[in-house]
């Protein structure tokens, strides 16, 4: 249990609640949730499918229909052909980055993660005793990663590697070069790649690559992927994972062993995400990148901060180096002094220190008011 670690998000929201209940008012810029409702077709769907009667279990890997479901929209969105035998439903992505882990890394394996990262992958390759061995995704590369380092990490004893591209917390994404030439390296080696997606839909500029798109890759990829932030789903607990179906078996046995099967009326819904209508998820991209606009401008103006525009996702992770604060102590200040919420960069690793993170999940109303607070702040402390 002690080597369990925790994730900085959840744990600054309930210190921003703690102030909220002494009457402070906080403006969130920490989780990293939409905050928009779930589109009223999906919503729908759910109430239909309760009132239909789907209350009951279901297969642990999930029901056919949403397998099929998304197989089908993995593969056409990222030119492959999916089978439903490789689609595992879970209740969040997350599982499947539990799961995956917990199946494919033993105690002294090695696996490789990005640093700065999501909190949850070294957490839990300490919790199966295998070995962390973070690689960079450095600002000057404007966050996209190095495979040259990657290579040189790579040893006997690697198992795994974990991408995620759109990353959080950076923005960032892996460019097509770079991918190609981490497939081209891997080809001849046993290495497996747990490549989290959970943005693939979240992106501004420039394109989604997929490791499972080469097809000498293809067998060695687990895409972990789901509904949270593509339709405004955190709290519906929806996910997925699309791997070959020897591990998806694996996978769902674990689900056997855990959860049973994900939520049946929840999965009745995701078919109608995946099915339905799309045009809820542009328009919050629409909103999102007015947002990221109106973040970036802002951050870039507050001395001491200077902040790359992100590609993807809906986190600004500005370089706040040059206020000689440590990002802790900065973030820190920033929640009890100025009433905004954000995180430290090193809640996602040592890379992470002389950056934070700041969601734009939020109305450019607040964003502008968090901004002008932190403005404020630092004219007056630094
Ligand atoms: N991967 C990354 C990189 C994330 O940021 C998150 C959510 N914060 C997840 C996976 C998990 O998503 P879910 O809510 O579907 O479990």
């Amino acid at each position: 249990m002690s080597r369990l670690g925790n994730e900085g998000a959840f744990e600054v929201l309930v210190r921003a609640r703690e102030l909220e209940a002494q009457g402070k008012e906080v403006i969130h810029l920490e989780i990293g949730e939409p905050d928009f409702p779930t589109a009223p077709n999906i919503v729908d769907a759910a109430k239909s499918a309760l009132d239909r009667g789907w209350t009951h279990y279901g297969p642990p890997a999930g029901f056919p229909e949403l397998r099929q479901a998304v197989a089908e929209d993995v593969g056409r969105r990222r030119g492959i052909s999916v089978d439903p035998a490789e689609v595992v439903i879970t209740p969040g992505a997350k599982p499947i980055m539990f799961y995956t882990i917990l199946a494919l890394a033993e105690p002294g394996d090695e696996v490789l993660y990005p640093d700065p990262g999501f909190p949850i992958y070294s957490s839990m390759i300490n919790f199966v005793r295998a070995m962390p061995v973070p690689y960079g995704m450095p600002e000057e590369r404007g966050f996209d990663i190095d495979v040259k380092e990657i290579v040189g990490k790579i040893s006997d004893r690697t198992r795994l590697i974990i991408l995620n591209s759109p990353n959080n917390p950076t923005g960032g994404m892996i460019s097509r070069a770079e991918m190609e030439t981490l497939v081209e390296a891997l080809k001849d080696r046993e290495v497996m790649v747990l490549s989290d997606e959970i943005y693939s839909r979240l992106i501004y500029s420039g394109e989604h690559v997929t490791p499972a798109a080469f097809p000498e890759q293809r067998d060695r990829v687990i895409i972990l992927d789901g509904f949270s932030k593509t339709y405004a789903m955190t709290g519906w607990r929806l996910g997925y994972g699309v791997m070959r179906a020897d591990l998806a078996r694996q996978i769902a046995l674990l689900m056997t062993n855990s959860n049973s099967c994900t939520a049946s009326f929840t999965q009745m819904a995701g078919v109608e995400a995946l099915r339905g209508d799309q045009s809820s998820v542009s328009a919050m991209l629409e909103r999102f990148r007015q947002r990221r606009e109106v973040i970036v401008d802002g951050l870039n103006r507050i001395q001491g901060f200077s902040c790359l525009t992100p590609q993807g996702a809906f986190y600004a992770f500005p370089n706040i180096r040059e206020t000689g604060k440590r990002s802790r102590e900065l973030a820190d200040a920033l929640l009890n002094e100025a009433g905004v919420a954000c995180l430290s960069g090193t809640a996602f690793g040592q890379q992470g220190e002389g950056y934070l993170r700041f969601s734009f999940a939020n109305s450019i109303e607040n964003i502008k008011k968090a901004l002008d607070r932190i403005d404020t702040w630092v004219k007056k402390n630094l």
